[in-house]
């Protein structure tokens, strides 16, 4: 029978990027306990490209995305981890040639280094990165980069047990406690945990965490990543790619590798995973 043990402020379910940046945030003012039921970031955050393309989702809210880019610049400063600042091109073919010029203008109109260049000043200004044949252009983004996210997650981890909070990793949460319509706490294999507030931070097994208290209509996805072998040195200024075409992105690893993914699906039958 499980036992009942500590109350919390804040009880976080979920080790991965979610999770980790919540306990950090909270954890300055609030007693914060954050379960995870293998080790940090083992989830969808340790398998991650990490692309922090902040730019090429939100060039409409530059605060946003201006925000989020200095966040990284900043942070980078706890010299925990590494935050890698890359132009990234996403390759243009002919029939997207007015959006994708219309979309650079509006980037840069809100204050972000973005251009679409055709297809000769690609070649100029990336000679012989990219096969053209099926593009006639690209946008180049400038103010966006990459991190690692295993190091990234766990130096967030890190800040916040500096702040008090308590990371418990190799434990599952196996239900959410809920009185008079209240949720009260995590129940464990071997206690009940209580807490005022319970974050479900459990990436694509968060509908199961709550399956007892309510139906999530979510389905995960799966995403693909691979690293290869360029059979040659990229180098520092190697810029990240992304075809729309084939939905395949890349970008040079600091190990020498280059790191490809795309290809999602959904998943309808989760338990086949
Ligand atoms: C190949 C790939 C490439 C990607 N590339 C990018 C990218 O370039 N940029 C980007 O922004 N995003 C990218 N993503 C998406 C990104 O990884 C996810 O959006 C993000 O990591 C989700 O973080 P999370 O904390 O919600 O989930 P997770 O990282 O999955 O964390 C959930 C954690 O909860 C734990 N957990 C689950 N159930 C329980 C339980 N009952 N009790 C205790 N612990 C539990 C799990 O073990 C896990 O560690 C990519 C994903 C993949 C797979």
């Amino acid at each position: 029978m499980p036992t009942t043990t500590q109350h919390y402020d804040i009880a976080i379910v979920g080790g991965g990027v979610i999770g980790c940046s919540i306990a950090r945030e909270l954890a300055t003012d609030h007693s914060v306990v954050l379960l995870e039921k293998e080790q940090i970031a083992s989830g969808s955050t340790g398998h991650a490209t990490g692309n922090t393309s902040v730019v090429t989702g939100f060039h409409d809210n530059s605060n946003f995305a201006q925000y989020c880019n200095d966040f990284f610049r900043e942070y980078d400063g706890t010299r925990e981890f590494s935050y890698t600042e890359r132009p990234r091109v996403t390759l243009i073919p002919e029939s997207m040639t007015k959006d994708a010029k219309q979309l650079a203008a509006e980037s840069a109109a809100n204050g972000f280094e973005t251009a679409y260049l055709p297809a000769e000043e690609l070649e100029e200004n990336y000679p012989g990165v990219f096969n053209l044949e099926k593009f006639v252009g690209g946008i180049e983004y400038r103010d966006i980069g990459w991190v690692d996210p295993y190091t990234y997650t766990t130096t967030l981890q890190k800040d916040a047990e500096a702040s008090g909070a308590e990371v418990r990793t190799g434990v599952t949460a196996t239900g959410i406690t809920v009185e008079a319509d209240r949720v009260t706490g995590v129940r464990t294999k071997s206690e009940t945990i209580r807490a005022d507030v319970v974050v479900a931070a459990a990436g694509w097994h968060t509908r199961k965490l709550l399956e007892e208290c309510v139906e999530l209509p979510i389905y995960p996805f799966r995403w693909q990543a691979v690293d290869l072998d360029p059979g040659r040195e990229l180098g520092d200024d190697y810029p990240m790619g992304l075809d729309i075409v084939d939905g395949l992105y890349w970008r040079g690893e600091h190990n020498g590798l280059l790191h490809v993914g795309g290809g999602e699906y959904k998943v309808r039958n989760p338990g086949s995973i």
